[in-house]
This record gives structure tokens, C-alpha cells and sequence, in this order.
């Protein structure tokens, strides 16, 4: 098979800045292990997110200049809704600033103290606002996505027995809403499969409970169903997309992941009576309901980004980006997540680093291991950004101790790729040399953002 190239040439470049290990020690202490606290020109290859990160084409560039900065019902947003609707084919749609305004508006109409909501994961911001509003966030994730290096085609799967049994549990009356995320994101990327979300809309329907998908990463969902799914390998992109949406009773989305935007965010629904409660609220928080937090020209972005996203050239190579990576990596011996998500690597920092106990954060470790050996800045997803502590005050390590290298969407190419795992490889050849961390100061919610920690001394 002939390589899979990039599907774009590039036309404006943003220089990156080199730092020697000695600085970049020097660096990380000053950060107290945090690499959340780096300066990002201090950082040579910045994985620590896809969010926000994307180069935006010639055509999402030309739309910002279209961006109608009307503060009521501006042409822009009435680009931004056709194209929302396009997708979604859902009557109500909301700008926000962000998926987490979005999550933040929706819990706060439908969460609080008794209350609960049951996903496949949800994603670090959308537990907190649940958790916030007083109300309890379950995951429901399928066996296999609990087994970050076993392959199977859909580890984003929610595990629909679990999922009904919890139901029975906490009463149906109780759970405002189900929600999938996808492709589930800290459950290391992994697609759900179109069988998965019929079968939850019909467990929904059964126990009248709406299903709202957060669909920060749709388009990579919609390809890999394209490719692993039977049935599906004929079908256009946008029509695979509209089957995943047409399961849904609303959906909270970050414009920031696959809508190539450096800004913005949407819910939109089928219920006009909640779209109305969260049109208010929205004013308050947000801004008015044709803009939301947002400028016009952001609203263009998105617009455009919304359907480029859908191109299979582009696609292809995305999936085939983080599948590169983890061959190389796989290859190499390092523990790695299998197959390759959407839109990151995962490495599984408990095989990495087997003699760090969860409680000294062998995932954090990791990250600050390959911030001073290569200047790569990855992100923990494991007992820092999830631990909680029981009532004696020991920690309840999260289920895995990952660490993610998230790619930037258009951003880097392969040779920077190729640098990234020979960084990866020759960590893990020394990694008897990491030692693993405390925590010596730290927020009760989403800590990992500030925590500051320190080298356990051996
Ligand atoms: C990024 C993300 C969010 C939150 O979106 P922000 O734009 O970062 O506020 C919610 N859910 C998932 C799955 C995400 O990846």
C-alpha cells in the first residue's frame, strides 16, 4: 500500500523553540511537576491536548473575515446553525464558548443532589460539572475498554447489562439522561460502535430516560465505524453521522476537537421546553442565544471546520497517524494502547513503570520523564486527574494509569511523529531511572490542572 500523506499543503509556519535537558529540568522543578504549569514555548512537541489546537484551513481563515460581529442574529450564526443542523438534524442548537459551558448549563437545569448520570466515561470536565451540581456521575464502560493493550474494534462501548442493572439500581427517575461520549476519550480515544448506541437508545426508550451523546470527536467515531463495522464501508461519512445522531436526544460537542476551531462549543436538542431553560441560563452565563460566548467569526470556523471534518482523505490519514505511532512504539516492546484511538496514543503507565505504586502517580511520572528527555509534553490520565480519596484520606486510584499524547489536528508531521517515538523508546529503555511522585498541594476538583507535586525520595 502506498504511504497515507498528509491531505493538505502547508502555507503559514509557526517556529517551535529548542531547550537543552539541563533547562528543561530546571524547568519542570520550577513547575512543581506539573507540566499543566509549563510555559508552552518551553515545550518543543506539545501533546498535551487536541483541544484547541488545530491549524485551521485557508477556507476556516477566509470565513473569520466573513464573521458578522452583530450582537443579535448575525448572519454568522445562521451559518453556524445550518451546519450544527446539518450534522445533528436536531431543532435547538446553542452556542457556547465551550464544551464544558455547555455541560456546565445542562447540569445545572438538570443535575443536583440525588441524581444521576450514567455514561460509557464521561471526560474529566463533564464528571466535574455533574459532580458540581451535586448529583453522581457512573461509567459504564464495556470489558474490553478496560484493558488498555487487549485490541477489539470498539472499546468505547457502554456495557449495556451493567448499564441496565445500574438503572434498576438507582431508578430510572433518578438518571436525567445517558450519555455516550465519543469517541470516549478518557477511556484512551476508543469509538462506539453503531450497534452499541442502538442498543442503548432502545434501553433508554425502555426506561424513558433521553440519551445525549457528547460528541466532541463524532467524525472519528463515524470513520471508525466506517472501517470496523459491518455494513458501514460503503456509506458516506455524513450519513454514518447522521445515524449516530439520529439515537440522540441532544449532545453537548467542544468545536475545539472535530470542528478544527480554536474556540466554541454547542448543545443542541430535541426538547424545545429544556432548549428554552438552557437558552436562559445561557444568557446569563454565556451571552445572547446568536452568539454565546462567541464572536462571529468563531461561529464561521466552526461552520466550516463542522464539514471539513467529514472528508475521508482527511480522516484516513488522522486514523492513520495514531496507528504509526503506536506501531512504532508496539513494536519497539513499549506498553501501548491497542488498537490506536482517534485522536491520541496511549501509553499504560502501570506496565511502563511497574514498580511505581498508584499512590506516587507512575502516569504523571511518565509525563515528567518525556517533558525533560525530549521536551514532548503528554498529559497523566490516571489517579491525578481521577484519584479521589476514601474517608480515611487513602487514595482511590483511578481504573488505569494512562498517558496520553494527543495530536493536534493538521499540526505536526511525520518526522515530528517519528522524533516523538524515539523520545517514547529511549525512555522506556531507562526507565529503572524514574522515580514516582507526591502530591504537596492540590484543589478538590479537577486538581491535576494545578496540583503541585515532588520526587518521592527513595
Ligand atoms: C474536551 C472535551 C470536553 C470539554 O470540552 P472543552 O471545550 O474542553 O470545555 C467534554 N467532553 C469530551 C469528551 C472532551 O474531549
Amino acid at each position: 500500500m502506498q504511504t497515507i500523506i498528509e491531505p493538505f499543503r502547508i502555507k503559514s509556519v509557526e517556529p517551535i523553540y529548542f531547550t537543552t535537558k539541563e533547562e528543561r529540568e530546571t524547568i519542570l522543578r520550577a513547575a512543581h511537576f506539573n507540566t499543566f504549569r509549563i510555559k508552552a514555548r518551553d515545550v518543543l512537541i506539545d501533546l498535551l491536548t487536541d483541544s484547541g489546537t488545530s491549524a485551521m484551513s485557508s477556507n476556516q481563515w477566509a470565513g473569520i473575515m466573513q464573521g458578522d460581529e452583530s450582537y443579535a442574529g448575525s448572519e454568522s450564526f445562521f451559518r453556524f446553525e445550518n451546519s450544527v443542523r446539518s450534522i445533528t438534524n436536531m431543532p435547538y442548537i446553542i452556542p457556547t464558548h465551550q464544551g464544558r459551558a455547555s455541560e456546565k448549563i445542562i447540569f445545572s437545569i438538570l443535575g443536583g443532589k440525588g441524581k444521576y448520570f450514567i455514561s460509557n466515561t464521561l471526560f474529566d470536565t463533564t464528571r466535574a460539572n455533574i459532580e458540581f451540581s451535586g448529583a453522581e456521575g457512573i461509567d459504564c464502560i464495556c470489558e474490553e475498554g478496560k484493558h488498555p493493550t487487549i485490541p477489539a474494534p470498539f472499546k468505547g462501548n457502554m456495557d449495556t447489562v451493567l448499564l441496565q442493572k445500574t438503572i434498576e439500581q438507582v431508578g430510572a427517575e433518578n438518571i436525567p439522561l445517558i450519555i455516550m461520549t465519543i469517541t470516549n476519550n478518557s477511556g484512551g480515544g476508543q469509538p462506539v460502535s453503531m450497534q452499541n448506541l442502538r442498543e442503548v437508545k432502545a434501553i433508554c426508550k425502555q426506561y424513558k430516560i433521553p440519551l445525549y451523546i457528547d460528541a466532541c470527536r463524532f467524525a472519528e467515531n463515524a470513520y471508525f465505524i466506517k472501517i470496523r463495522e459491518e455494513g458501514y464501508a460503503q456509506k458516506p461519512i455524513p450519513e454514518i453521522v447522521r445515524e449516530m445522531f439520529s439515537y440522540a436526544d441532544g449532545c453537548t460537542m467542544s468545536a475545539k476537537k472535530d470542528a478544527f476551531a480554536n474556540i466554541g462549543g454547542f448543545l443542541a436538542m430535541h426538547d424545545l421546553d429544556l432548549a428554552l431553560r438552557c437558552r436562559n441560563l445561557l444568557i446569563i452565563t454565556e451571552g445572547f442565544t446568536t452568539y454565546g460566548g462567541l464572536a462571529g467569526r468563531d461561529l464561521e470556523a466552526i461552520a466550516i471546520g463542522l464539514q471539513e471534518i467529514m472528508d475521508e482523505h482527511y480522516l484516513q490519514y488522522r486514523i492513520r497517524s495514531m496507528e504509526y505511532l503506536t506501531e512504532k512504539l508496539a513494536n519497539a516492546g513499549v506498553p501501548v494502547m491497542q488498537p490506536a484511538g482517534g485522536h491520541a496514543v496511549y501509553l499504560d503507565a502501570k506496565q511502563f513503570l511497574p514498580n511505581i505504586p498508584a499512590n506516587q502517580y507512575p502516569g504523571q511520572a511518565l509525563v515528567c520523564a518525556l517533558y525533560t528527555h525530549g521536551g514532548i509534553r503528554a498529559v497523566e490520565i490516571g489517579s491525578l486527574m481521577f484519584g479521589k480519596y476514601d474517608e480515611a484520606g487513602k487514595l482511590i486510584p483511578a481504573q488505569l494509569e494512562l498517558v496520553r499524547l494527543a495530536i493536534p489536528r493538521r499540526v505536526y508531521t511525520q518526522s515530528h511523529i517519528d522524533y516523538v517515538a524515539e523520545v517514547i523508546i529511549e525512555v522506556f529503555e531507562k526507565r529503572d531511572q524514574i522515580s514516582g511522585l507526591k502530591i504537596i498541594e492540590e484543589t478538590p476538583l479537577l486538581r491535576h490542572f494545578t496540583a503541585k507535586l515532588k520526587p518521592v525520595e527513595n
